[in-house]
């Protein structure tokens, strides 16, 4: 089997998460991959993502034609990460990388980013045959998929996707993900003086907490979830507040359940402002598909024969968060996610194993290779 060189790929992941890029910063990364992308012979492009929702960098494409028969495979993983992300000094102990301790590493998602070059490497340095690869690096994918969401579906058709963006070790394959609503509710009570006559007001203070109370939030069942995130409102400690806004959103595997979820928070958001004679008014947006697989889908089984020819153990886990994967599959590429070991991602504490960085890169080359025909 083709060789992964560990002091390669660890010099790589060492030297990307230094440069600064978090979401909507990405300039820096994007030029970088851009370079090493083209050295590995791949045609490379950036998209005008980055202008449509006001981040420093567009989302980066390479194609390599295919070498003999095979399926077209894309290979995508995140250029941006979480705050505090700049000035990472990454250190090596015992096997692990981590940050110094005041940043994140970013494993989340550099990890994936050197898997996918270091595959690469491999392949074309061993002249394996392979299918066409697409590499999507996508900008602002913390904070709302906004990359992949504004990415034009045609440049990346491939007949399965795979993104390099779960924690939980190689050979967990994330076979399901949520849908998410967005739920957005402005209360309009009415002011007045709290002290001369307050009751010539609609307190929206009140309204909005007669609504969050009677609200299902939390876990609703095994595969949805509900939260009200935020709330804003109120000017002094004199006035009869006249403006409450409540930020949520709603998560659900299932699409008729969150549907229903929705419906709910909205419905009793109405009604408690019905109940003081208030206003509320209620924004709902989908903001990314659900998607599932089974055992017997193709891409699955991709995954799996590739797991067999290295012998490791594979594990089909649904998740409870979004990623790219999610939106990938909404343009009608089926994409699964995958476990590349990153750990305690977005905190300071996050490491990644430099053996599960290894394994990443050599998961791909078999996934590469068993999409030769
Ligand atoms: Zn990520």
């Amino acid at each position: 089997m083709a060789k992964i060189q560990q002091d390669r790929i660890v010099d790589l992941f060492m030297d990307l998460v230094k440069i600064d890029s978090e979401t909507r910063k990405e300039r820096q990364m994007a030029d970088r991959l851009k370079v090493e992308l083209e050295k590995l012979g791949l045609q490379v492009h950036e998209d005008n993502a980055g202008e449509k929702i006001g981040g420093s960098a567009g989302n980066v494409i390479g194609v390599l034609p295919g070498k003999g028969d095979g399926l077209t495979l894309l290979l995508c993983a995140h250029m941006d990460r979480v705050t505090p992300g700049e000035g990472i000094e990454p250190i090596i102990d015992n096997g692990i990388i981590k940050s110094k301790g005041e940043t994140i590493l970013a494993s989340d998602d550099i990890a994936g980013v050197a898997a996918i070059l270091e595959a690469i490497q491999v392949i074309k340095e061993n002249n394996l045959n392979h299918g066409e690869l697409k590499i999507l690096f996508t900008i602002a994918e913390e904070g709302g998929l906004h990359g992949a969401k504004n990415v034009n579906p045609e440049e990346i058709r491939a007949d399965y996707g795979i993104c390099y963006d779960s924690g939980g070790p190689v050979g967990e394959i994330i076979v399901q993900g949520p849908a998410q609503y967005r739920f957005e509710a402005t209360i309009k009570g009415k002011a007045a003086h709290a002290g001369v006559n307050p009751s010539a007001g609609i307190n929206a203070i009140k309204v909005a907490s007669l609504a969050i109370n009677e609200m299902k939030l939390g876990q609703i069942d095994e595969e949805t979830t509900a939260n009200i995130g935020v709330i804003r409102g109120g000017q002094a400690t004199n006035i009869v507040p006249d403006k409450v806004e409540l930020l949520g959103e709603a998560r659900s595997r299932t699409q008729n359940k969150l549907e229903a979820q929705v419906a709910h928070m909205k419905d009793i958001t109405e009604r408690a402002a019905e109940k003081y004679g208030a206003q509320a008014e209620v924004n709902t947006k989908l903001m990314y598909p659900a998607f599932s697989f089974k055992a017997e889908d193709s891409v699955i089984q991709l995954a799996q024969r590739a797991a067999d020819s290295m012998g490791i153990p594979t594990k089909l886990v649904p998740s409870g968060g979004g990623s790219d994967a999610n939106i990938i599959n909404g343009y009608g590429i089926p994409t699964i996610n995958l476990g590349i070991g990153m750990e305690k991602v977005h905190s300071v504490e996050e490491y990644i194993r430099i053996d599960d960085l290894v394994k990443a890169a050599d998961y791909t080359v078999a996934l590469i290779q068993t999409a030769v025909k």
